[in-house]
């Protein structure tokens, strides 16, 4: 009976207030606007704080979860900011774009007969809090005279230098691009994660004392060789930035770019400001938009934004294998974003200018599952047809840029460009160079990356305060897998 009690006075699963999708289609504030604290507090009521909660596990960096949830309900925001930020360094970020449908939630109890706690939700509540009331450096300890580069601003690099500088290591990060923070800067767009949150974690970062030199494209300035000289530790975090394309005939017309050099445009080079910054982003009034990741998502919903009138996503298998967030889709939905599933382009056209006018695709159908797991793609011969366009985005994946390898030889790579490191210690081949992120796993996720970052600074210290001989390379190592 009393069971039952508990059971009809537990709130329903508190809903996200959003911007209304037909005004936000054309704004770049922020989609989701955050819980209000009667809010938080109610969703944190939601929480069984289970003796055995299955949700840490479900979490890449195990965080606290039952924890930082009991002290928000307590009302004890600061410990609750301290149960979060134990084992995640970027929580505020975290709680934005973190997949918690298909990781900590989709393990919480709760969600075996009800709705899972809003768990990303709270984690973004406690982090905006956090950064309201302003954030607190932690007390630091002597320097220890040993000095780490890290090589690369993403959320790997950011994670791994937080934690060595936090050790007392003097850290310095050399990013390739004017302004720091990676994807988290240049790819996902303001309405998912405005960046001065982003810029705030990097200031956080500054007052534990890690410098920050941008415009350093590791690979053209210095070589890993060089840099080992000069340091006793090498981290690479540099992602897997370099998009892909179809080799299909029309790639080169204007009028088509890569999803990173559109989102790039848009974030970093501020597009999305114009008339307030100069440089704009130009869209056509039909957009097509190849693939159905999280970043055809983003770069769909940007051309909506920067004032296109019809934007499709072209993809080639059915909206059962879709790779994005359901969050994102629906989003993408609501705003009016086309789906063209079962559809694959096979040229570009364009005109004799040189300005692309269309797409021609073939229409598919879905045979037995390929290596992938997913049902394979075929082509339905003579159903061809074409599509009129003005801009084509190809969001296809991305893989490793491989500059900063230069000379680099005693780094071992997979043949889709990875780097091969362990996986429980981030070595990679070569003697104090470790890697982590989307350079040694392709593609991933903000999470994954802050977790390769967090391993590898661990190993590093270790590394580094250990007498006598070691092997480098762990007897036991298992090789990262290859998305
Ligand atoms: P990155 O974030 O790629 O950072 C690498 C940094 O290294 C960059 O700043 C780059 O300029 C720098 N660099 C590269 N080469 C050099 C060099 N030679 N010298 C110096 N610096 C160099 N994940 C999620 O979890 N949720 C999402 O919603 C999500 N959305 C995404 C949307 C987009 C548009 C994209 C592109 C990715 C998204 N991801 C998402 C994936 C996630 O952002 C990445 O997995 C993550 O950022 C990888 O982190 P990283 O630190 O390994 O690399
Ligand atoms: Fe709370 Fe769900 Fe974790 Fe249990 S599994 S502690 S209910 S969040």
């Amino acid at each position: 009976m009393a069971k039952e009690t508990t059971k009809a006075a537990r709130p329903a699963r508190q809903e996200m207030p959003a911007q209304d999708p037909q005004e936000r289609a054309h704004n770049f504030y922020e989609v989701a606007l955050g819980y209000r604290p009667e809010t938080a507090l109610l969703e944190a009521s939601r929480c069984l704080q289970c003796k055995k909660p299955q949700c840490v596990s479900g979490c890449p960096v195990s965080v606290r979860i039952p924890e930082f949830i009991k002290a928000l309900s307590e009302d004890n925001m600061w410990g609750a900011v301290e149960a979060l930020k134990d084992k995640n360094s970027l929580p505020a970020i975290c709680g934005r774009v973190c997949p918690q449908e298909s990781q900590c939630e989709i393990q919480c109890i709760l969600g075996k007969k009800d709705q899972p706690v809003a768990i990303g939700r709270l984690e973004r509540y406690v982090a905006d809090w956090e950064r309201a009331e302003g954030m607190r450096t932690p007390t630091l300890p002597e320097k220890n005279g040993k000095r780490v580069v890290i090589i690369g601003s993403g959320p790997a690099g950011l994670t791994a230098a937080g934690d060595l500088a936090k050790l007392g290591y003097k850290v310095e990060i050399l990013e390739a691009l004017h302004t720091p923070g990676g994807v988290l800067m240049y790819g996902i767009p303001e309405f998912r994660l405005p960046k001065d949150i982003v810029q705030a974690e990097i200031d956080y970062l500054k007052t534990l004392g890690v410098t920050i030199r941008t415009d350093v494209v590791v690979g053209k300035l210095y070589t890993l060789e060089e840099l080992l000289s000069q340091y006793d530790a090498v981290f690479l975090g540099t992602g897997a930035g370099l998009p892909m394309f179809l080799s299909i005939p029309g790639e080169n017309y204007m009028g088509v770019y890569s999803a990173n050099e559109i989102l790039t445009r848009t974030n970093l080079m501020k597009g999305y400001l114009f008339p307030k910054w100069d440089t704009p982003v130009k869209v056509g009034n039909r957009v097509a938009v190849v693939g159905a990741g999280n970043v055809a998502m983003d770069a769909a919903r940007c051309s909506l934004r920067l004032g296109a009138q019809e934007v499709h996503i072209v993809y080639r298998r059915s909206a059962a294998e879709v790779p994005a967030r359901a969050e994102e889709v629906h989003h993408a939905e609501e705003e009016g974003i086309i789906f063209d599933f079962l559809t694959n382009p096979i040229e570009i056209l364009g005109n004799q200018e040189g300005w692309v006018t269309g797409l021609r695709c073939i229409k598919m159908e879905l045979g037995e599952p390929d290596a992938s797991g997913r049902r394979r793609p075929i082509p339905i011969q003579g159903s061809e047809f074409e599509m009129p366009m003005d801009t084509v985005i190809m969001a296809l994946g991305t893989q490793p840029n491989p500059l900063v390898f230069t000379d680099a030889t005693q780094l071992e790579r997979t043949r889709h460009g990875t780097v091969v490191a362990d996986e429980k210690s981030g070595r990679t081949k070569m003697p104090r160079v470790w890697a982590g992120g989307d350079i040694v796993t392709g593609a991933a996720t903000v999470i994954s990356a802050m977790g390769a970052g967090r391993v590898a600074a661990t190993d590093i210290d270790a590394y580094l305060h250990q007498d006598g001989d070691h092997p480098w390379w762990p007897d036991d190592a298992v090789q990262a897998k290859v998305s």
